[in-house]
This record gives C-alpha cells, sequence and structure tokens, in this order.
C-alpha cells in the first residue's frame, strides 16, 4: 500500500515517550448493575508504540514544507554531488506511479508524465524537456535526481512555486513559511517576545549568554536581517540561521534567560530569569531548585529555564496524549468495501498517516491497535481511559456518500453519573461539550480545504464509554470513488485536516471534570 511507503521515509516523527500505563479497576455502573472491567494486558500492549526512526544529526537531510505534509528526506552524495530520491520526495504530495525498464525509469505525478534516462541529464518532465546539472542515477529501481536541480523542475511537477533553499537544505512548497517578528519591552527585567504567523514547536537550549531555538519541522523562515541587536544592557541580540533542514533563532544575553510560549505556541517569550530562581551553577546562584516548572497535564505554556542544556520543548512539557483508534480488526473486518477490500485495512492505514500528522504538530500518540488484532469496544473504550488521553479519534470507512462524516456520541437519556462513578454508557457525558468543539473544528477545517464533510451526533459505541473529548470520523469516497479509500493522498488530506484542527483546539483538551 501507498502509504507504508510515506510513513518510511517520512522521518520526522518525534521520538516516542514512554507510556506509562497502569493497570487499574474501574468499577463501572449501568443503571442497577455494577461490572467491574479488568484492563486487559492484552489492551495495554496494544498501546506500546513501535519506536521510528529519527535522522542523526549529522546525517544530511532535506526538509520539505508544504501544505499537505511535513517530511525530511535523506540526502545522498554521488560523485560529489547531492542526490535525493524523486519518489519519496513526491509521494508524500500526491498520486505517484513509476516504472522502470531498463535504463528507463518513468514516473506519473497526478496527471504529469515523465520519463528519465540512467546517467543522461537530459529528461522529459510534462511533455517538454529539463536539463538536470548532474546525470539521473538508477539505483535498485530508485530513480535519483541532483538536489541543485530541485527549484528547476519541481514546479513542472507540483503546478506550485517553490523556494529551495539550497545551502540550507529546506524545500518550501508553496505559501506555507511561517514568518517571524522581534519586539523588545525595555521594561526591568527586560523581555523579548517573538512572535510567529503560526504556531511553533522549536527545540529550546540554553547555555551562558544564549538561548538558542531549533526549528526542525516548523517553515519558519528568515526574519529578513540575519541578526538584530538590541539596545538593552541584558538582552543584547537574536541571530537567525539555517543548516541542514534546520532553522534556529539564537538569542544573546549578559544574564541567564528562560523562555515560556504563549498564544498557542504562536509566541515565546524570553525573559532574564527572575532573581532568586537562578539555577544551580549560574552566577549569583541563590535558589536551592532549578527553576524549570513542570505544567500541570495538558497546560499549553511551558518554561525552558537556563542552566538546563540541551532540553527539548516536546519533552519538558507533557505532551498531550491522543489515541487513535483503527475501527474493527482481525476477525471482525468492518464494512466490505469492495470484494477485496475491508474497512479494518482502511480504517489502519489512515490511523497510521493521523498519528504521523499529530506527532508533528506536537501529540503523542498511541493507536489502539496497529496491526490485524481484534479487541472489544470495552477494551478499547478502557484502553483510551486507562491512558489518561486528552483526546479520542475514532476511525471509520465506508464505501458510500462522499467525504467524511464526523460523529460526537448521542447519549442515552437514562444515562446519568453517580458520584465519581461514570455510568459506562454515559461515561462520555462531562466531556461531550469539547467533543463538539472538536468535531466543529474538523468539520470547518475540512470545509476551508474544500473536502465534503458532515458532522452529526450518533449512537456509536465506544463514543459513549470514553471520558475525554471524542470523535468518530468515516471516511467516505471522493471524486475518484472507492479508489479514494486506499489512495495516499486522498487520506493525508482528511488526516492533516483532522490533525490541524485537533491541533487548533489543543487548549480545550483532557478530561472534564
Ligand atoms: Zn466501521
Amino acid at each position: 500500500m501507498r502509504w507504508s511507503r510515506i510513513l518510511r521515509f517520512s522521518v520526522l516523527s518525534s521520538q516516542y515517550e514512554p507510556i506509562l500505563l497502569r493497570t487499574e479497576n474501574w468499577e463501572l455502573r449501568t443503571g442497577s448493575k455494577t461490572k467491574t472491567l479488568a484492563i486487559l494486558l492484552a489492551t495495554v500492549t496494544l498501546l506500546s508504540a513501535a519506536p521510528s526512526a529519527l535522522p542523526s544529526p549529522d546525517e544530511k537531510h532535506i526538509s520539505v514544507y508544504s501544505p499537505v505534509a511535513i517530511y525530511t528526506l535523506p540526502v545522498v552524495d554521488r560523485a560529489g554531488r547531492e542526490y535525493v530520491g524523486l519518489l519519496e520526495l513526491l509521494e508524500p504530495l500526491g498520486r505517484v506511479r513509476t516504472e522502470s525498464e531498463g535504463r528507463r525509469w518513468r514516473l506519473r505525478y497526478n496527471a504529469v508524465d515523465a520519463e528519465f534516462v540512467a546517467g543522461k541529464t537530459r529528461a522529459r518532465i510534462g511533455g517538454r524537456d529539463f536539463d538536470f546539472i548532474a546525470p539521473f542515477l538508477l539505483e535498485n529501481a530508485r530513480g535519483l535526481v541532483p538536489v541543485s536541480s530541485l527549484s528547476g523542475f519541481l514546479p513542472r511537477f507540483l503546478g506550485t512555486p517553490v523556494n529551495f533553499r539550497e545551502s540550507a537544505r529546506r524545500l518550501f512548497v508553496g505559501d506555507v513559511g511561517i514568518q517571524i517578528s522581534f519586539q523588545l519591552d525595555a521594561s526591568d527585567p527586560p523581555r523579548l517576545a517573538l512572535n510567529f504567523s503560526a504556531p511553533v514547536n522549536p527545540t529550546i537550549s540554553t547555555e551562558p549568554g544564549k538561548l538558542r531555538m531549533v526549528f526542525k519541522r516548523d517553515p519558519v523562515v528568515s526574519p529578513g536581517s540575519q541578526s538584530i541587536s538590541f539596545d538593552n544592557q541584558v538582552i543584547t541580540h537574536a541571530s537567525y540561521t539555517e543548516n541542514n533542514g534546520n532553522a534556529e533563532l539564537e538569542v544573546g544575553a549578559n544574564e541567564p534567560l528562560i523562555a515560556t510560549f504563549t498564544n498557542n505556541r504562536r509566541s515565546i517569550i524570553v525573559s532574564a530569569v527572575p532573581q532568586g530562581t537562578i539555577a544551580n551553577g549560574a552566577p549569583n546562584a541563590t535558589a536551592p531548585q532549578n527553576p524549570t516548572q513542570a505544567p500541570s497535564p495538558g497546560a499549553p505554556a511551558a518554561n525552558i529555564a537556563s542552566g538546563n542544556a540541551n532540553i527539548n520543548a516536546n519533552v519538558n512539557i507533557h505532551r498531550i496524549l491522543a489515541v487513535v483508534d483503527p475501527a474493527h480488526g482481525g476477525e471482525e473486518r468492518g464494512a466490505a468495501l469492495t470484494d477485496k477490500l475491508a474497512e479494518k485495512d482502511v480504517t489502519l492505514g489512515f490511523a497510521r498517516l493521523l498519528r504521523h500528522e499529530l506527532e508533528i504538530r506536537g501529540f503523542a500518540v498511541a493507536l489502539l491497535r496497529d496491526g490485524d488484532t481484534t479487541s472489544t469496544l470495552d477494551q478499547r473504550a478502557a484502553a483510551a481511559n486507562v491512558a489518561h488521553a486528552a483526546v479520542y479519534i475514532s476511525l471509520h470507512a465506508v464505501a458510500q456518500g462522499s467525504g467524511a462524516h464526523v460523529y460526537t456520541a448521542l447519549l442515552p437519556v437514562e444515562g446519568t453519573s453517580k458520584g465519581i462513578f461514570h455510568a459506562w454508557n454515559a461515561a462520555q457525558a462531562p466531556s461531550l461539550p469539547v467533543s463538539r468543539i472538536v468535531s466543529a473544528a474538523i468539520v470547518a477545517e475540512m470545509q476551508k480545504r474544500e473536502f465534503p464533510v458532515q458532522g452529526s451526533s450518533a449512537s456509536l459505541r465506544p463514543l459513549n464509554n470514553v471520558f475525554m473529548p471524542a470523535v468518530a470520523v468515516e471516511l467516505a469516497p471522493g471524486a475518484n470513488g472507492v479508489a479514494d479509500l486506499t489512495s495516499a493522498n486522498y487520506q493525508q488530506r482528511a488526516a492533516s485536516a483532522i490533525a490541524n484542527a485537533v491541533a487548533s483546539v489543543r487548549d480545550c483538551l483532557g478530561v472534564q471534570q
């Protein structure tokens, strides 16, 4: 399947935090009956996630930023030049097919046909010749193109301008750049606000006199001048550099600095560490404790303080856990979408894409199954509840209708909660208002992207049984009929819209009291 290749080459996924699970017994009341649900070990193992490959810091790679996907590609050196795989480059962006025949390699991207010959610089793309700066290479049926030619030929495939910053190995497809602006408040202590045109998720570290932010996945662009000096005694300057697929902002100061995210991660406030809270090892250390604050779960702000080198903002804050549930599985095939295609296979592929999309937006993600395994609806709900997920997303697929249907729970009238026990069939009740916010955000985001969508409520288990905000998304075919259900491009559009929507309401998520 196409998606499996996308996942393999999208090596962006962040490091996994181990998800700590305790086996607990839940006492749940349904009407007069009391049942105790032991959480099976089997359910818990469903949540364990496979470690994902991270590029090593010195390995050369290109970061690609486009409205549909953000990913990195390995760069290889051949005869003194840098090359990338063309299939890996195009596949996350659209529908790609390749075919090789001897030294000829043909590729179709959406409706654009191209033909390459191994060892030749001239290729035919979209009916016209294109001359590469160095020969096209074919290795094990994998077509490699010289990196220096990317900005020349890519627009022929994509139909949109690209901006390739070759020395930085950062490729921007379309209008995706995140702008940065600076604002210094010179009061005492001074504060520097870094404002971004979209949420960002840098890795923040400090060393004496410096606070450094590395943007691995955010398409931030140069603030205009590479270096800015501030007329201030404490915060003296900021500089911007780009290298090997990353952008980096460094703030220089004469005192230890602390950084705080605000405004839904669209702003980072850099200020001097308040007097009396300076970390051990810093000059004038008076406070015994390290000033990094551990925010409460789900809190949007995090303080990254001086004295802690190489703190990853992703790890330091409690990452919001999203549970993605590919419906059906194992014995239980779900709907027969065609003679050969079972719903359970579509939901799994779609779930893996959604996991990736959520991860690149800073979520920790657990799939309730990452293979063809069977679990009951109660087990699924219990697994999400035990994991204390902040949001639960169930995925279904259907052969009828078009686009996507987004559901929230329709609770039974008689289901009420008693004390600290939630009626099992109305466990969702306290979170339902937030579930509706999530659903509305997904509908709005899909409409914005012209993806047909309908939102409604349905008595759809296990939505009723989970404590946290919960939605089910059912993927229906698009313009190409049932074939869309297995199309990476189609699934990707839906997954990216869902992830964007969930990220836009991340501050509301979590179990409601
Ligand atoms: Zn289903």
